[in-house]
């Protein structure tokens, strides 16, 4: 375990600005220019990760860097439009290693000052991007000027939605494409959302922006009517944020807790599903911040990199759960007479006329005159088997959401047992770049998480960037992990219940620090 706070004390800083404005005021006799060796600098410089081979392509996936140097100290962080660093999707888990190498090579920047954070797209990027990141850091690294900073929140609460679903029973269902929704009537409660953005803006001694920082959760996998490769919302709201802000400015994209955190109307089938819109909704929102925040001088750059060990779970008794439960399923599915194509035509007659589905009212007077009730009895009986039918149908998509979440659970345990240890190694990153306060997780937090550490952060203005630097699956709270099996969150993950405990204590202990 290592850490690394660099940065120049307070009182020092005093000194140094005392001695900066002598020097200042002399060459200014002399007419001699003054490179402060205090001042911030910092270079941005992108590089196009589309695989153009893959199938058509609505818009460009991209690596990005943000070189920034105070003192000796130098950082780079690094965005990519991708689905994660490592772990799943097209980077290797080697990516991260190969990147920082080359660049502790040719840069000297250390591999613990290099920060890479997926936006978690869904896009499909080259295979060549280690090299290509490579380069975007080294042409950020060769462009570097000073910089005055200034940071800003946003608000956005119309891209996202909680997509964890709190059941009558008090389980949790989620919203995928993977399975269908449960019945509404079951439905009683929705998870939180994070409407924060966090913006870091970096402007040229001009005043003219070089680039901004804006942190978010939200999983951007809405993607475009045309079904073709795209960086999704948060690619999209880059651009249009770049386009308004001109002179070369770049946008860099950090996701944040964005775990639990669907694009709204994810399961909408009567109109396409259009990532451009809630695109542009973010980076209006992200302008309007961007806009509103004063830049100034300011040489507080500290970083740390810490590693922690986090608890693996044993699922072999919520896997003995999951398989019971399919067989309680299974078993209680029933013989109808019905089949598909009866039932369709069945159920809209029924429920176009709860009084006289069968037939025309007039036949059910007829009946009521006569004393009969032939049709009365035939309504019974079809309104039994198109309940039977539908509750056949219930079940079955019961087992459906059961046969997803249990691939995942069975996956975990067996990638757990065949673990070298007990724990998973994740590494955290602290950082202050002036007023902004940032730290990272190298998997996908659910939201909750992100509110605590924003709650009780000693900062103002603290930020949380998930899926950086690694990729350990979903990392849901202890709360959400006492529903394994209900929801994709809690079964796509490797960590026992009381990991969260052990993170949030290290996350706010770095955030002390800083
Ligand atoms: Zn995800």
């Amino acid at each position: 375990m290592f850490t690394t706070i660099l940065s120049v004390p307070e009182t020092m800083n005093r000194h140094a600005n005392f001695y900066r404005d002598i020097v200042f005021f002399f060459a200014s006799l002399l007419w001699l220019p003054v490179t402060c060796h205090g001042e911030m600098l910092a270079g941005a410089a992108k590089v196009d990760i589309t695989d153009y081979q893959a199938g058509p392509v609505h818009d460009p996936l991209y690596a990005k860097a943000l070189v920034l140097k105070q003192g000796e100290v130098q950082i780079a962080i690094v965005t990519v439009d991708a689905v994660a660093i490592g772990g799943i999707g097209r980077l290797k888990d080697r990516y991260l290693s190969t990147v920082r190498t080359a660049i502790d090579q040719s840069l000297g920047i250390p591999p613990s000052n290099v920060l890479v954070n997926a936006s978690h797209c869904h896009g499909v990027v080259r295979g060549d991007t280690d090299k290509l990141t490579i380069q975007a850091i080294k042409d950020a690294a060769n462009n570097l000027v000073p910089i005055r900073i200034g940071v800003g929140v946003g608000h956005e609460d119309r891209v996202g939605e909680n997509r964890r679903l709190l059941m009558k029973d008090g389980r949790e269902i989620d919203v995928r494409h993977a399975y269908s929704m449960p019945p509404d009537a079951e439905v009683v409660g929705v998870g939180p959302i994070d409407p924060q953005i966090g913006v870091l803006r970096l402007d040229r001694l001009s005043g003219k922006p070089m680039a901004v920082i804006y942190n978010y959760a939200c999983h951007p996998i809405q993607g475009v009517p045309s079904g073709a490769n795209t960086a999704d919302i948060t690619g999209l709201a880059s651009t249009v944020i770049e386009d308004n802000l001109g002179s070369e400015a770049m946008a860099f994209f950090l996701q944040g807790c964005g775990g639990d955190i669907n694009p709204v109307f994810y399961k909408h089938v009567d109109q396409p599903r259009d990532a451009v819109t809630l695109g542009n909704l973010l980076a209006l929102s992200t302008l309007k911040t961007i806009r509103s925040i004063e830049t100034k001088s300011d040489d507080r750059l500290r970083w740390i990199n810490e590693k922690l060990e986090l608890p693996r779970a044993d699922l072999a008794e919520k896997i003995i759960q999951q398989e019971q439960q399919q067989l309680e399923l299974a078993k209680s599915l029933r013989g109808t007479t019905l089949s598909v194509k009866t039932f369709l035509p069945l159920v809209v007659k029924y429920r176009l006329s709860d009084q006289y589905p069968a037939y025309y009212s007039h036949r059910y007077l007829h009946e009521e005159k006569l004393g009969r009730e032939e049709l009365a009895v035939l309504d019974a009986r079809n309104r039994r088997d198109i309940e039977a039918y539908l509750d056949n149908i219930e079940t079955m998509e019961k087992l459906t959401r059961s046969n997803t979440n249990l691939r995942l659970l069975r996956m975990h345990q067996k990638q757990n047992m065949e673990a070298p240890k007990r724990t998973v190694s994740v590494e955290l990153i602290g950082c202050r770049i002036g007023d902004f306060v940032l730290t990272s997780f190298p998997g996908e937090l659910t939201v909750q998480i992100g509110l605590n550490l924003k709650d009780k952060s000693p900062h103002k203005n603290t930020f949380i960037a998930g899926y950086t630097n690694g990729y350990i699956y979903y990392a849901p709270t202890t709360k959400q992990l006492a529903n394994v099996g209900g929801a994709q969150e809690d079964s796509d993950c490797i960590l026992a219940p009381r990991w969260q405990e052990i993170y949030e204590q290290k996350a706010l202990k770095i955030l002390g620090q800083l």
